[in-house]
């Protein structure tokens, strides 16, 4: 998997490429997170990236060819690739989304600022818009990071234990049970005995309980696209009438 992110702002991603899990996974060569930065390809002696918008306005938007040509440099990796622009007018991220992009073998990723890019730049190279809420942040890059934080873990290999991201909230549409750690008992709250008792089976029937209670109480959403058993429907039947 490589990540080509494209940004006026490329010192930003560098806590993201040092540093925890993706962080090792570049260092191990299981990931390829390529900045490049779009005022390398701008011209003229401002080397401006931005300009104003034809029909009057405040703020500034983004040139089409300095990204125009900042694509164009970016090498074509054989298999399945993407072109993905970061704006608020774009499908909300989430978990599925996170999972098809995780089965590509690259990743462009083009960062907007000011207010946004040249609507060029979307109808001729971008194949899919991706927004991260329904809010507004000054740039893409933030969101850029959650993208390849969202999608490395997702790939075979990059987390420490395969079954971690297998039990995680949202997988199977519902929240993930609550964890405990060490110590048994802290300011007078006990660690739940199931817990403690050794018995998977016993374990595994509590934790699924647990998620789908969670799920109702937290994010009652979730459970209309949830795939659950038909015990797991008695579970929810009986939470539903306490
Ligand atoms: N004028 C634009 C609009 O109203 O749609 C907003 C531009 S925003 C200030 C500047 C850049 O930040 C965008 O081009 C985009 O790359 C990024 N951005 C801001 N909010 C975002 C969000 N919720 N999701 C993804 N990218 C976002």
């Amino acid at each position: 998997m490589r990540f080509d992110i494209l940004s006026i702002f490329p010192e930003m991603f560098t806590f993201l490429i040092h540093y925890g899990i993706v962080g090792r996974a570049v260092e191990r060569g299981k990931l390829k997170i390529n900045v490049v930065n779009i005022r390398d390809f701008a011209e003229g002696p401002h080397l401006m990236t931005d300009d104003r918008p034809f029909g009057g306005g405040d703020g500034m938007v983004m040139k089409p060819e300095p990204i125009f040509r900042t694509l164009e440099s970016i090498p074509r990796l054989k298999g399945k690739r993407k072109v993905v622009l970061l704006t608020p007018q774009g499908q909300l991220f989430d978990q599925a989304i996170a999972l098809s992009l995780s089965k590509l073998q690259q990743i462009i990723l083009v960062c907007g600022r000011y207010e946004g890019v040249d609507e060029r730049v979307r109808s001729r190279y971008v194949d899919m818009e991706i927004s991260i809420g329904d809010y507004i942040l000054t740039g893409g890059e933030l969101p850029a990071m959650i993208i390849v934080e969202a999608v490395s873990r997702l790939i075979p290999g990059i987390l420490g234990g395969e079954r971690s991201n297998i039990e995680e909230s949202f997988e199977d549409c519902l929240l993930e049970y609550p964890q405990y750690t060490r110590p048994r008992v802290f300011k007078g709250d006990e660690v739940p005995p199931v817990l403690l008792s050794g018995d998977h089976k016993k374990i595994s029937l509590w934790r699924r309980a647990q998620s789908i209670k969670r799920t109702l109480e937290k994010r009652p959403d979730l459970l209309e696209k949830a795939n659950l058993s038909e015990i797991d429907k008695s579970i929810l039947e009986e939470l539903k009438q306490r």
